[in-house]
């Protein structure tokens, strides 16, 4: 089986070319949280299957076709029914963009625990790692389940799960979050979260209290994003932060799932702490450096590209 196995909805993306109440021009591409961490991964050469739903149209071919042009394994991506779902960017200015979603009844959201049994059947071994994120059981019940299903199917099989909370408040009560969200986190390996989102993880307390409530209930590293400010890790024998990587930031959207490929590439590739860190910090900046969600993001070869300097042609 792929190293990485993800799930979720995969929609269609408008980015819009300015103030869409004005008219004008769009891009078509490809969004959704795991399917951006899961060709992150793919781009930096690990080997990830996406399990999850499109609509019978052309958006659900372009979603398809560019999870597979990115070496992303789609075996496991079924075609429903119902709609691809949409969502639409409108950067209003650097740094602030307008998110709209267009996804009731669409095909991510028929996602079942079926779905994701018939993905680890797919392949006779196991993943080495789980990645799930808050976006999927927030979707409804069938999703929900799905995310329950891999994860139990996942720790049954000795995988690593990893949970990136990213809360969506409008598809869900923040009560409903927290006790679905702390469920799945205590199960975790690695919990991966925003300094906002880390309290949806526990029942309370500050950063500190949250973070030791995780790694005593059996999480073994957490890892917060500090958006510009860089991020940290803490496990049970250290605590590290790093800042972030100085670059020009034309587009922040996608900085976090960039940043989960850069730090579970590291957990595969079996680098200590310190480099899953600056790894992560890196795909990071790749992606506020880059327009897109994931269009930026970087290969292996390309990791070392942020350090030389402003201006560089490369030949
Ligand atoms: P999210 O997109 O989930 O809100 P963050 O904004 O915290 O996540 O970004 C994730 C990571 O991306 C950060 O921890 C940091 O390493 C990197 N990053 C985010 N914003 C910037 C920035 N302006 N400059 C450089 N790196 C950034």
């Amino acid at each position: 089986m792929s190293e990485v196995v993800t799930l979720g909805e995969a929609m269609a993306c408008l980015r819009a070319d300015g103030p869409i109440n004005l008219g004008g021009g769009a891009h078509i591409s490809v969004a959704g949280a795991e399917a951006n961490v899961a060709i992150g991964l793919a781009r930096l050469g690990h080997g990830v299957s996406f399990a999850g739903a499109v609509g019978p149209d052309r958006l659900g071919d372009l979603v398809r076709r560019t999870l597979r042009a990115e070496g992303v394994a789609v075996g496991a991506l079924r075609t429903d029914p119902a709609p691809t779902g949409i969502v639409v960017f409108e950067q209003r200015m650097t740094g602030v963009t307008r998110v709209d979603y267009h996804r009731r009844a669409s095909a991510g959201g028929t996602l079942s625990a079926g779905d994701v049994e018939s993905a680890f059947a797919l392949h006779p071994s196991p993943p080495r790692v789980l990645h799930v994120t808050g976006v999927t059981p927030a979707l409804g019940p069938g999703p929900a389940q799905a995310v329950q299903a891999a994860v139990r199917l996942a720790r049954s099989a000795g995988a690593r799960v990893c949970l990136d909370v990213n809360h969506r408040a409008r598809l869900w009560s923040e009560s409903t979050a927290r006790r679905t969200l702390t469920a799945l986190a205590v199960q975790a390996d690695i919990v991966v979260a925003s300094e906002e989102e880390l309290p949806l993880t526990g029942a309370g307390g500050g950063e500190a209290e949250l973070v030791a409530g995780l790694l005593a209930a059996g999480v073994s590293e957490v890892v917060v994003k500090r958006g510009a400010a860089g991020a940290s890790v803490v496990t049970t024998r250290e605590t590290l932060h790093l800042p972030a990587r100085p670059v020009t930031a034309v587009d922040p959207i996608g900085a976090g799932d960039a940043f989960v490929a850069g730090y579970l590439s590291g957990v595969l590739d079996g680098l200590p702490a310190a480099a899953r860190l600056a790894r992560g910090v890196t795909t990071g900046a790749f992606a506020v450096a880059c327009h897109g969600d994931w269009e930026g993001l970087p290969t292996r070869s390309e990791l070392d590209m942020l350090d030389l300097p402003d201006g560089s042609a490369v030949r």
